[in-house]
């Protein structure tokens, strides 16, 4: 059996009924392959791989809180300090039901990755907890927010690990963590990214995720003689990242004609109203029916068996931006056979691995979301910059390095791929490129 092999049973071995985290290990693995079995012996010597794949360290904590009713809840915290080989631990919360370790341990794994392609010193972490911030008040919100920072805090810090936002973790959140840390921890630091602008957050990090995945996209489209001009495109999703690259297709000229959220999805031929998106999204917090009902152009639509009908629109550029496994074989058969050209995730981990097979297959340019959507991360590196030098930069300033950042990110996985072989396979140039500087710097480091 190859190295690669051993590995990744050792993985499914150790880690019972993780399967979102051996689906990452196994995409990853499978593009690493040529550049392992080219060096088999001296990666095994070193157990780089077992390294790789088994965090450095996990923290995993009972976060009480009161409700508004006087009842005591309890939910599971966690936070995954996977990698720190080329800088502090890095990577969001995500304060969701379908939390639990192995989720996070999925999302910390794929964020080693993504961290190293922006280029910019960040290792790889993630955090979260079970909590489910839909349908909560502000206090009950405030009240869990601060139960988690005080065990979080003694385990972060500016240069040891960054935390920052994920699903279900907002500007709201943010703020009410980071004004625990400081209590307890008497430290006004950039301990956190996604920051409000009047306590040390960045312009432009609200939308850097979204606009950063149309810059690559945009990228993308050029280097095979197309552009967002005149394009049809859809997206899922309703959150932060959904809504800027919503905003910033539609600048470029494209036409976005859907969206979705927990419960439904929205097919507006018009093209979406992300002004009306936003105030029902982030103001109102409320459900996309109300979209549809403000807006004649639009349907709404209930999800069936919790799946959304979005890839089932005719369009020439998909950019699944809701969450993990959301467009499965079925899905991305319908996209090629509606006449589909481009995918780019915005969320992590958004294709099942036969779905990215069968785009890949059938000429579709994909482009998977450690690459795509690694704008949101590296413009948090970016706040960390500006904390660590007590400045803030302009939105432009911001903006064009997050633009430099992307164009980087698909030139560095085009060659990578180009370099090994699988020339236009974008997942296995991102795992490559993403590994090389990982894997340079944990040798360099010696047996830690
Ligand atoms: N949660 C985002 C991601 O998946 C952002 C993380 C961060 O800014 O640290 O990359």
């Amino acid at each position: 059996m190859s190295y690669v092999d051993e590995v990744y049973e050792r993985v499914v071995a150790q880690n019972p009924a993780q399967p979102e985290f051996h689906q990452a290990v196994k995409e990853v693995l499978e593009s690493l392959r040529v550049v392992i079995e080219a060096n088999e012996e001296e990666y095994k010597r070193e157990a780089l791989l077992e390294r790789l794949t088994t965090p450095e360290r996990i923290i995993m904590f009972r976060v009480p809180w009161v409700d508004d009713k006087g009842q005591v809840q309890v939910q599971n915290g966690y936070r995954v300090q996977f990698n720190s080989a080329i800088g502090p631990y890095k990577g969001g919360l995500r304060f969701h039901p379908s939390v639990n370790l192995g989720i996070i341990k999925f999302l910390g794994f794929e964020q080693i990755f993504k961290n190293s392609l922006t280029g910019l010193p960040i290792g790889g972490g993630k955090g979260g907890s079970d909590f489910d911030p839909k349908g909560k008040s502000d206090r009950e919100i405030m009240a869990f927010c601060q139960s988690f920072m005080t065990e979080l805090c003694k385990h972060i810090g500016a240069d040891t690990d960054v935390p920052a936002g994920d699903i279900g973790v907002g500007g709201r959140e943010i703020g009410y963590m980071y004004g625990q840390y400081k209590r307890i921890r008497n430290l006004y630091e950039g301990v956190l990214t996604g920051k409000g602008l009047t306590y040390g957050g960045s312009l432009a990090r609200t939308e850097a995720t979204g606009y950063g995945l149309v810059y690559i996209t945009d990228a993308l489209l050029r280097d095979h003689g197309m552009s967002m001009e005149g394009k049809t495109v859809v997206v899922s999703g309703a959150g932060n990242v959904a809504t800027y690259a919503i905003q910033k297709a539609q600048q470029l000229g494209a036409k976005v004609v859907s969206c979705s959220d927990s419960t439904g999805w929205i097919y507006d031929k018009d093209g979406i109203d992300v002004a009306l998106l936003k105030e029902i999204k982030e103001v109102k917090r409320a459900r996309l029916s109300e979209y549809a009902a403000a807006r004649s152009s639009a349907e709404y639509h209930e999800k069936k068996n919790g799946e959304h009908g979005v890839w089932n629109i005719k369009c020439d550029i998909a950019l699944p931006c809701a969450t993990q496994n959301e467009l499965n074989l079925e899905d991305a058969k319908a996209l090629v056979a509606n006449g589909c050209k481009v995918v780019c995730e915005g969320a992590n981990m958004p294709t099942t691995m036969d779905a990215t097979e069968y785009l890949q297959k059938n000429g579709i340019l994909f482009i998977c979301g450690k690459a795509s959507n690694a704008g949101g991360v590296a413009t948090s590196a970016l706040e960390m910059s500006q904390n660590s030098e007590r400045l803030s930069w302009t939105f432009e300033e911001v903006d064009a390095k997050l633009k430099g950042i992307m164009e980087n990110i698909y030139k560095n996985i085009s060659e990578a791929a180009k370099k090994y072989g699988v020339e236009g396979n974008y997942v296995a140039g991102a795992n490559i490129a993403g590994f090389q500087k990982v894997a340079e710097a944990m040798k360099a480091q010696g047996i830690v």
